[in-house]
């Protein structure tokens, strides 16, 4: 499909005082935002955080009018930065793209070549956006927990949200790796799938859901949290002493109704995830490792691609919950 050069379409969201709006719009490529590359987006993702974007149901942009997509991959097609040249192909995660800076979900972006990381072989464009922020998140976790001085031998490992993409991604990476995982999720009904990525164990989410105690019976010697809330404080009540939960989500709620009693009577640690403005080279290190780490036929499993223009209904499955893992947009045909 030939593309105008100067025209190109995008999905653009305003705020008009009590009026949120999204719709897929014809932009000029003079609207663009100042950066060095020019990209010619081949595909881009739709995560939790975009379908909050697109709907306004959190407050995620925080510029008007704002083009979301917090993931893009394409090729670049100018470039005033000696690291890239037009034909390279490139991905770009978070760097506040989507919230701040015009994002993914859209035919042409223009960014920061500070931002750009060159495709890694032998992924697709496809591919690297299939694993987009949500794979690259979970191995940010799964480096995070290491560090913290997490291996095997120390026992399960547990993964809340884990039909979702983090999750999902959490759940193949950790197995691959030798853990013991065990998946909590509101769709138990998904325990095949969820074994056929890894995970050792399924577990109903409802047993973390509601409020808990400030302590219960020890059991994980780690866990990546994407759901925040009440979860995530059943997670530190339960996690053996010295062992450490990394948080990364908030789907269930951004409140935290804890107690201090895991960190001052089992000296457990809540260590923090932030994909966005994580700094360049913890970021190649990720990709490296998601490459060599990945079951690259299992991303197909985890991944429905659909058309740019299907991103707002998409957004409001993902926020009812009736997508399972990734979705790759594909923007140029
Ligand atoms: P998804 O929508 O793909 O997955 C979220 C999962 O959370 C769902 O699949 C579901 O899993 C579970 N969930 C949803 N609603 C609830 C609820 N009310 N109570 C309990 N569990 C719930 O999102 P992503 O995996 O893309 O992202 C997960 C979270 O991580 C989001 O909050 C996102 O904003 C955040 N995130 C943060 C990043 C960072 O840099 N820190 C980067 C990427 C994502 P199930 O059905 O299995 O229970």
């Amino acid at each position: 499909m030939g593309i105008n050069t100067h025209m190109f379409k995008a999905w653009l969201v305003s705020n008009s005082g009590d009026q949120y709006t999204a719709a897929l719009t014809e932009l000029d490529e003079s609207q663009l935002p100042i950066g060095d590359v020019t990209i010619r987006i081949a595909n881009s993702a739709l995560n939790y955080k975009d379908a909050l974007a697109l709907t306004g149901k959190a407050p995620v942009v925080r510029r008007f009018p704002m083009v979301p997509g917090v993931d893009l991959a394409g090729i670049v097609e100018q470039s005033s930065s000696a690291k890239f040249n037009p034909g390279d192909k490139v991905i770009l995660n978070g760097w506040e793209i989507g919230e701040v800076h015009w994002g993914g979900l859209s035919e042409v972006a223009r960014v920061k070549s500070e931002w750009l990381i060159k495709l890694p072989a032998p992924l697709t464009l496809s591919q690297a956006m299939a694993i987009g922020t949500a794979g690259y998140t979970a191995m940010l976790a799964i480096m995070a927990l290491e560090s913290f001085g997490l291996t095997p031998e120390r026992g399960e490992v547990l993964l809340t949200g884990a039909s979702g993409g983090v999750g999902g991604f959490a759940v193949n990476l950790l197995a691959k790796l030798g853990y013991d995982v065990v998946a909590s999720t509101g769709r138990v009904q998904e325990s095949a799938y969820l074994k056929s990525l890894g995970a050792k164990e399924v577990i109903d989410r409802a047993q973390f859901s509601g409020p808990g105690k400030a302590l219960g019976k020890e059991r994980w010697a780690g866990a990546i949290d994407s759901v925040g809330s009440h979860t995530l404080a059943n997670v530190c009540a339960t996690l053996k002493r010295g062992a450490a939960v990394a948080s990364c989500g908030m789907a269930q709620g951004i409140d935290f109704p804890a107690t201090v009693a895991p960190f001052i009577i089992r000296g457990v640690t809540l260590i923090g995830i932030d994909s966005v403005l994580c700094p360049m080279t913890e970021r190649l290190i990720a990709w490296d490792r998601l490459v060599h780490t990945l079951d690259i036929n299992k991303i197909s499993e985890i991944t429905h691609s659909r058309p740019l223009s299907e991103a707002m209904s998409t957004a409001e499955e993902i926020l009812a919950g009736k997508i399972r893992g990734r979705v790759v947009l594909d923007v140029l045909y």
